[in-house]
Protein backbone atom coordinates (compact mmCIF):
# COMPACT_ATOMS: atom_id res chain seq x y z
CA UNK A 1 0.00 0.00 0.00
CA UNK A 2 1.44 3.49 -0.72
CA UNK A 3 1.42 5.90 1.81
CA UNK A 4 2.48 9.96 1.57
CA UNK A 5 5.81 10.12 2.60
CA UNK A 6 6.53 12.41 5.72
CA UNK A 7 8.80 14.98 5.56
CA UNK A 8 11.23 15.73 8.53
CA UNK A 9 10.80 19.39 8.58
CA UNK A 10 8.89 22.27 6.71
CA UNK A 11 7.95 25.47 7.55
CA UNK A 12 4.72 27.05 8.62
CA UNK A 13 3.60 29.66 6.10
CA UNK A 14 0.29 31.39 7.23
CA UNK A 15 -1.14 34.77 5.16
CA UNK A 16 0.58 36.98 7.51
CA UNK A 17 3.96 35.69 5.79
CA UNK A 18 2.41 36.13 2.46
CA UNK A 19 0.98 39.75 3.14
CA UNK A 20 4.11 40.78 4.35
CA UNK A 21 6.21 39.35 2.15
CA UNK A 22 4.58 40.42 -1.16
CA UNK A 23 4.21 44.39 0.71
CA UNK A 24 7.93 44.07 1.22
CA UNK A 25 8.21 43.34 -2.86
CA UNK A 26 5.87 45.47 -3.98
CA UNK A 27 6.46 48.65 -1.73
CA UNK A 28 9.67 47.77 0.20
CA UNK A 29 12.07 49.62 -2.33
CA UNK A 30 13.38 53.39 -1.89
CA UNK A 31 13.40 55.28 0.97
CA UNK A 32 11.93 51.66 2.33
CA UNK A 33 14.15 49.16 1.46
CA UNK A 34 15.32 48.43 4.86
CA UNK A 35 11.83 49.29 6.64
CA UNK A 36 11.38 45.32 7.28
CA UNK A 37 15.23 44.65 8.03
CA UNK A 38 15.14 46.96 10.91
CA UNK A 39 12.10 46.17 12.17
CA UNK A 40 13.21 43.01 12.39
CA UNK A 41 16.54 43.45 13.93
CA UNK A 42 14.77 45.44 16.62
CA UNK A 43 11.78 43.27 17.34
CA UNK A 44 14.59 39.91 17.31
CA UNK A 45 16.56 41.58 20.00
CA UNK A 46 13.78 42.63 22.20
CA UNK A 47 12.16 38.89 22.01
CA UNK A 48 15.86 37.15 23.02
CA UNK A 49 16.50 40.08 25.39
CA UNK A 50 19.55 41.22 23.80
CA UNK A 51 20.21 44.62 22.92
CA UNK A 52 21.54 44.40 19.70
CA UNK A 53 21.19 42.52 16.31
CA UNK A 54 22.06 41.95 12.98
CA UNK A 55 20.07 40.05 10.15
CA UNK A 56 22.15 38.00 8.26
CA UNK A 57 21.88 35.80 5.14
CA UNK A 58 22.82 32.83 7.57
CA UNK A 59 23.80 31.59 11.04
CA UNK A 60 27.14 30.72 9.60
CA UNK A 61 27.68 34.50 8.35
CA UNK A 62 27.29 36.11 11.70
CA UNK A 63 29.17 33.65 12.68
CA UNK A 64 32.21 34.37 10.13
CA UNK A 65 31.71 38.16 10.86
CA UNK A 66 31.90 38.18 14.89
CA UNK A 67 34.53 35.72 15.27
CA UNK A 68 37.06 38.51 12.60
CA UNK A 69 35.37 41.27 14.65
CA UNK A 70 36.95 39.65 17.93
CA UNK A 71 39.98 39.32 15.78
CA UNK A 72 39.96 35.81 16.41
CA UNK A 73 42.34 33.93 13.86
CA UNK A 74 45.43 32.30 13.00
CA UNK A 75 47.61 30.81 16.05
CA UNK A 76 44.11 30.64 18.45
CA UNK A 77 42.01 27.58 19.22
CA UNK A 78 38.24 27.46 19.18
CA UNK A 79 36.83 25.10 21.34
CA UNK A 80 32.98 23.72 20.51
CA UNK A 81 31.74 20.08 20.92
CA UNK A 82 32.43 17.60 18.81
CA UNK A 83 28.55 16.30 18.04
CA UNK A 84 27.99 19.28 15.85
CA UNK A 85 27.09 21.14 12.03
CA UNK A 86 29.57 22.01 10.39
CA UNK A 87 28.03 25.26 9.77
CA UNK A 88 29.30 25.84 13.56
CA UNK A 89 32.86 25.18 12.77
CA UNK A 90 33.62 26.54 9.13
CA UNK A 91 33.66 30.08 10.21
CA UNK A 92 36.21 29.25 12.74
CA UNK A 93 38.09 27.48 9.73
CA UNK A 94 37.47 30.13 7.98
CA UNK A 95 39.21 32.73 10.31
CA UNK A 96 42.44 30.98 10.11
CA UNK A 97 41.89 29.45 13.92
CA UNK A 98 41.88 25.98 15.20
CA UNK A 99 39.16 24.22 16.66
CA UNK A 100 39.38 21.98 19.41
CA UNK A 101 36.88 19.23 19.25
CA UNK A 102 35.72 18.49 23.39
CA UNK A 103 33.20 15.33 23.76
CA UNK A 104 29.28 16.12 24.72
CA UNK A 105 27.92 15.07 27.97
CA UNK A 106 25.65 11.81 27.95
CA UNK A 107 22.27 13.63 28.99
CA UNK A 108 22.17 16.87 26.77
CA UNK A 109 24.62 15.73 24.02
CA UNK A 110 26.13 19.24 24.37
CA UNK A 111 29.94 20.51 25.58
CA UNK A 112 31.07 18.61 28.55
CA UNK A 113 32.18 21.62 30.43
CA UNK A 114 34.88 19.59 32.03
CA UNK A 115 36.46 18.27 29.19
CA UNK A 116 36.62 21.50 27.71
CA UNK A 117 38.80 23.19 30.95
CA UNK A 118 41.06 20.22 29.97
CA UNK A 119 40.92 21.42 26.56
CA UNK A 120 42.50 24.77 27.77
CA UNK A 121 45.52 26.06 26.25
CA UNK A 122 47.23 29.10 26.41
CA UNK A 123 46.24 29.87 22.95
CA UNK A 124 42.47 28.95 23.38
CA UNK A 125 40.17 32.30 22.55
CA UNK A 126 36.91 31.29 22.61
CA UNK A 127 34.21 28.14 23.76
CA UNK A 128 31.12 27.51 21.00
CA UNK A 129 28.38 26.32 23.45
CA UNK A 130 26.12 24.76 20.51
CA UNK A 131 22.62 24.20 21.80
CA UNK A 132 22.06 20.64 20.00
CA UNK A 133 18.32 19.94 18.65
CA UNK A 134 17.35 22.64 21.21
CA UNK A 135 19.22 21.10 24.11
CA UNK A 136 20.68 23.58 26.37
CA UNK A 137 24.43 23.45 27.01
CA UNK A 138 25.30 23.92 30.58
CA UNK A 139 25.69 28.06 30.68
CA UNK A 140 26.66 28.09 34.03
CA UNK A 141 29.67 25.97 34.28
CA UNK A 142 31.18 27.30 30.80
CA UNK A 143 30.86 30.66 31.84
CA UNK A 144 32.72 30.03 34.95
CA UNK A 145 35.47 28.29 33.01
CA UNK A 146 35.61 31.11 30.52
CA UNK A 147 35.47 34.07 32.75
CA UNK A 148 38.57 31.91 34.90
CA UNK A 149 40.36 31.79 31.58
CA UNK A 150 40.12 35.01 30.13
CA UNK A 151 37.59 33.06 27.48
CA UNK A 152 34.36 34.48 25.08
CA UNK A 153 31.92 32.26 25.24
CA UNK A 154 29.81 32.57 21.95
CA UNK A 155 26.34 30.48 21.98
CA UNK A 156 25.25 29.09 18.70
CA UNK A 157 21.65 29.10 19.08
CA UNK A 158 20.83 28.13 15.54
CA UNK A 159 19.02 25.30 16.73
CA UNK A 160 17.71 26.42 19.83
CA UNK A 161 14.65 29.48 19.37
CA UNK A 162 12.39 29.04 22.26
CA UNK A 163 14.83 27.32 24.61
CA UNK A 164 15.36 29.73 27.65
CA UNK A 165 17.97 28.76 30.36
CA UNK A 166 17.07 30.04 34.32
CA UNK A 167 14.75 32.60 32.92
CA UNK A 168 17.12 33.66 29.82
CA UNK A 169 16.65 32.76 26.40
CA UNK A 170 19.13 30.71 24.40
CA UNK A 171 21.81 32.91 22.47
CA UNK A 172 21.37 36.10 25.06
CA UNK A 173 23.97 34.69 27.56
CA UNK A 174 26.84 34.23 25.68
CA UNK A 175 29.17 37.28 24.48
CA UNK A 176 27.48 36.76 21.16
CA UNK A 177 24.14 34.58 20.09
CA UNK A 178 23.83 33.78 16.27
CA UNK A 179 20.58 31.89 15.03
CA UNK A 180 20.02 30.20 11.46
CA UNK A 181 16.52 30.86 9.95
CA UNK A 182 17.27 28.15 7.43
CA UNK A 183 14.02 26.60 5.96
CA UNK A 184 14.36 23.46 8.36
CA UNK A 185 14.62 25.63 11.04
CA UNK A 186 11.90 26.60 13.47
CA UNK A 187 11.19 30.30 12.15
CA UNK A 188 12.49 30.92 8.80
CA UNK A 189 13.07 32.97 6.41
CA UNK A 190 14.10 31.04 3.47
CA UNK A 191 17.92 31.33 4.31
CA UNK A 192 18.99 33.65 6.67
CA UNK A 193 20.25 34.39 10.24
CA UNK A 194 20.83 36.87 13.06
CA UNK A 195 23.74 37.95 15.06
CA UNK A 196 22.83 39.11 18.94
CA UNK A 197 25.07 40.80 21.38
CA UNK A 198 24.10 42.91 24.44
CA UNK A 199 27.98 44.06 24.06
CA UNK A 200 28.13 48.09 22.34
CA UNK A 201 31.95 47.82 20.96
CA UNK A 202 30.99 44.61 19.87
CA UNK A 203 28.10 45.50 18.35
CA UNK A 204 29.36 48.91 16.46
CA UNK A 205 32.74 46.43 15.31
CA UNK A 206 29.99 43.26 13.26
CA UNK A 207 28.43 46.33 12.37
CA UNK A 208 30.97 48.26 10.37
CA UNK A 209 32.21 44.27 9.07
CA UNK A 210 28.49 43.89 7.87
CA UNK A 211 28.68 46.96 5.91
CA UNK A 212 31.60 46.29 4.01
CA UNK A 213 34.06 47.71 5.93
CA UNK A 214 32.07 51.42 5.98
CA UNK A 215 31.83 53.09 9.31
CA UNK A 216 28.69 54.20 10.13
CA UNK A 217 28.68 58.12 10.21
CA UNK A 218 31.20 58.24 7.74
CA UNK A 219 30.26 61.25 5.07
CA UNK A 220 31.84 60.23 1.83
CA UNK A 221 30.26 57.56 -0.70
CA UNK A 222 31.33 54.32 -1.30
CA UNK A 223 34.36 54.84 1.40
CA UNK A 224 35.47 51.77 3.09
CA UNK A 225 37.58 51.96 6.30
CA UNK A 226 38.54 48.30 6.10
CA UNK A 227 37.61 44.71 4.11
CA UNK A 228 34.24 43.51 5.75
CA UNK A 229 32.02 41.54 4.62
CA UNK A 230 28.50 41.24 2.68
CA UNK A 231 26.09 38.16 4.14
CA UNK A 232 22.94 40.97 4.59
CA UNK A 233 19.65 39.77 4.48
CA UNK A 234 17.01 41.23 2.40
CA UNK A 235 14.10 43.39 2.89
CA UNK A 236 11.55 40.43 1.38
CA UNK A 237 13.62 37.76 3.81
CA UNK A 238 12.97 40.35 6.80
CA UNK A 239 9.12 40.93 5.87
CA UNK A 240 8.61 36.72 6.16
CA UNK A 241 11.31 36.89 9.63
CA UNK A 242 8.76 39.41 10.98
CA UNK A 243 5.80 37.88 10.53
CA UNK A 244 7.41 34.09 11.87
CA UNK A 245 8.63 36.42 14.78
CA UNK A 246 4.69 37.50 15.69
CA UNK A 247 4.25 33.78 15.79
CA UNK A 248 6.84 32.70 17.45
CA UNK A 249 5.39 31.45 20.63
CA UNK A 250 2.85 29.50 18.52
CA UNK A 251 5.49 28.14 16.49
CA UNK A 252 7.86 27.08 19.38
CA UNK A 253 4.73 25.82 21.15
CA UNK A 254 3.59 23.49 18.22
CA UNK A 255 7.34 22.10 18.64
CA UNK A 256 7.26 21.42 22.13
CA UNK A 257 3.75 19.66 21.24
CA UNK A 258 4.75 17.78 18.88
CA UNK A 259 7.83 16.23 21.30
CA UNK A 260 5.47 15.47 23.88
CA UNK A 261 3.06 13.32 21.72
CA UNK A 262 6.40 11.34 20.84
CA UNK A 263 7.61 11.23 24.45
CA UNK A 264 4.20 10.20 25.77
CA UNK A 265 3.98 6.97 23.32
CA UNK A 266 7.61 5.97 23.90
CA UNK A 267 7.16 6.70 27.78
CA UNK A 268 6.92 2.99 28.29
CA UNK A 269 10.29 1.91 26.69
CA UNK A 270 12.73 2.93 28.64
CA UNK A 271 15.53 1.93 26.65
CA UNK A 272 14.86 4.49 24.26
CA UNK A 273 15.83 8.25 25.36
CA UNK A 274 14.88 11.36 23.91
CA UNK A 275 15.88 15.25 24.49
CA UNK A 276 16.24 16.40 28.17
CA UNK A 277 14.58 19.28 30.21
CA UNK A 278 16.23 19.93 32.90
CA UNK A 279 14.51 22.05 35.76
CA UNK A 280 14.66 25.55 35.23
CA UNK A 281 14.89 25.16 31.50
CA UNK A 282 12.95 25.10 28.42
CA UNK A 283 13.45 22.75 25.14
CA UNK A 284 12.28 24.38 22.26
CA UNK A 285 12.74 21.12 20.74
CA UNK A 286 13.84 21.60 17.41
CA UNK A 287 14.57 18.21 16.53
CA UNK A 288 13.25 15.27 18.41
CA UNK A 289 15.92 12.57 18.85
CA UNK A 290 15.60 8.78 19.88
CA UNK A 291 18.59 7.08 21.58
CA UNK A 292 18.78 3.57 22.06
CA UNK A 293 20.18 2.08 24.90
CA UNK A 294 23.70 0.01 23.50
CA UNK A 295 21.51 -3.66 25.41
CA UNK A 296 18.97 -3.27 22.56
CA UNK A 297 21.77 -3.79 19.88
CA UNK A 298 19.62 -1.08 17.80
CA UNK A 299 21.71 0.03 14.79
CA UNK A 300 21.54 3.71 13.29
CA UNK A 301 21.32 1.33 10.05
CA UNK A 302 18.48 -0.24 11.26
CA UNK A 303 16.31 2.24 12.06
CA UNK A 304 17.23 4.14 8.58
CA UNK A 305 16.06 1.16 6.75
CA UNK A 306 13.10 0.84 8.82
CA UNK A 307 12.20 4.44 8.56
CA UNK A 308 12.98 4.24 4.35
CA UNK A 309 10.52 1.50 4.27
CA UNK A 310 7.85 3.38 5.60
CA UNK A 311 8.60 6.41 3.70
CA UNK A 312 9.70 8.65 6.72
CA UNK A 313 12.10 11.20 6.48
CA UNK A 314 14.04 10.43 9.97
CA UNK A 315 17.67 12.25 9.65
CA UNK A 316 20.80 10.55 11.46
CA UNK A 317 22.17 11.98 14.68
CA UNK A 318 25.26 14.28 13.38
CA UNK A 319 28.64 12.46 12.94
CA UNK A 320 31.02 13.57 15.11
CA UNK A 321 33.15 16.37 13.50
CA UNK A 322 36.56 15.39 13.71
CA UNK A 323 35.16 12.17 11.75
CA UNK A 324 34.42 13.96 8.40
CA UNK A 325 37.06 14.62 6.13
CA UNK A 326 38.23 17.78 6.53
CA UNK A 327 39.35 17.12 9.90
CA UNK A 328 41.86 14.51 12.02
CA UNK A 329 39.37 11.99 14.25
CA UNK A 330 39.59 12.47 17.28
CA UNK A 331 38.30 8.70 19.53
CA UNK A 332 39.08 10.07 22.34
CA UNK A 333 35.55 11.79 22.45
CA UNK A 334 33.74 8.55 22.83
CA UNK A 335 30.00 9.74 23.27
CA UNK A 336 30.10 11.78 20.50
CA UNK A 337 31.06 8.79 18.09
CA UNK A 338 29.07 6.36 19.75
CA UNK A 339 25.66 8.29 20.10
CA UNK A 340 25.13 8.83 16.06
CA UNK A 341 25.39 5.05 15.88
CA UNK A 342 22.12 3.96 18.17
CA UNK A 343 20.40 7.15 17.41
CA UNK A 344 17.76 8.96 14.71
CA UNK A 345 16.02 12.45 14.46
CA UNK A 346 12.15 12.42 14.60
CA UNK A 347 10.09 14.60 12.17
CA UNK A 348 8.85 17.47 13.61
CA UNK A 349 7.00 20.31 11.90
CA UNK A 350 3.90 22.46 12.37
CA UNK A 351 1.25 20.44 10.50
CA UNK A 352 2.51 17.61 11.49
CA UNK A 353 -0.84 15.07 12.45
CA UNK A 354 -1.32 12.44 15.64
CA UNK A 355 -1.99 10.24 13.13
CA UNK A 356 1.40 10.80 11.06
CA UNK A 357 3.14 10.67 14.62
CA UNK A 358 1.60 7.08 15.20
CA UNK A 359 3.30 5.89 12.38
CA UNK A 360 6.47 7.32 13.16
CA UNK A 361 6.02 5.71 16.66
CA UNK A 362 5.23 2.38 15.16
CA UNK A 363 8.10 2.81 12.97
CA UNK A 364 10.83 3.38 15.45
CA UNK A 365 9.05 0.65 17.41
CA UNK A 366 9.36 -1.51 15.01
CA UNK A 367 13.06 -2.33 15.24
CA UNK A 368 12.02 -3.38 19.17
CA UNK A 369 11.84 -7.04 19.46
CA UNK A 370 9.97 -6.67 22.44
CA UNK A 371 7.72 -3.95 20.88
CA UNK A 372 6.67 -6.22 18.50
C1 LIG B 1 21.50 25.23 10.88
C2 LIG B 1 22.71 25.38 11.74
C3 LIG B 1 23.70 26.35 11.49
C4 LIG B 1 23.82 27.11 10.23
O1 LIG B 1 22.81 27.84 9.80
P1 LIG B 1 22.87 28.48 8.35
O2 LIG B 1 21.82 29.52 8.45
O3 LIG B 1 22.57 27.38 7.39
O4 LIG B 1 24.22 29.06 8.15
C5 LIG B 1 24.72 26.52 12.42
N1 LIG B 1 24.81 25.77 13.51
C6 LIG B 1 23.90 24.81 13.78
C7 LIG B 1 24.06 24.03 15.04
C8 LIG B 1 22.84 24.57 12.89
O5 LIG B 1 21.97 23.59 13.14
Amino acid sequence: MSQTRILYTKPSITEREITYATDAAAHGWGERCYDYINRFERDFANWIGATHAIATSSCTGAMHMALAALEIGEGDEVILADTNWIATVAPIVHVGATPVFVDVLAQSWCLDPVKVEAAITPRTRAIVATHIYGNLCDLDALAVIAERHGLVLIEDAAEAIGSVYHGRRAGSVGRFGVFSFHGTKTMTTGEGGMFVTSDPDLYERVLTLSNHGRKRGETRQFWPAEIGFKYKMSNVQAAIGCAQLERIDELVARKREVFHQYQAALRAWPQISMNPEPAGTLNGYWMPTAIFEPATGVTREQLQAAFGREQIDARVFFSPLSSTPPFAAVPQNQLAFDLPSRAINLPSYHDLTPEQIERVVACLLSVLPEAR
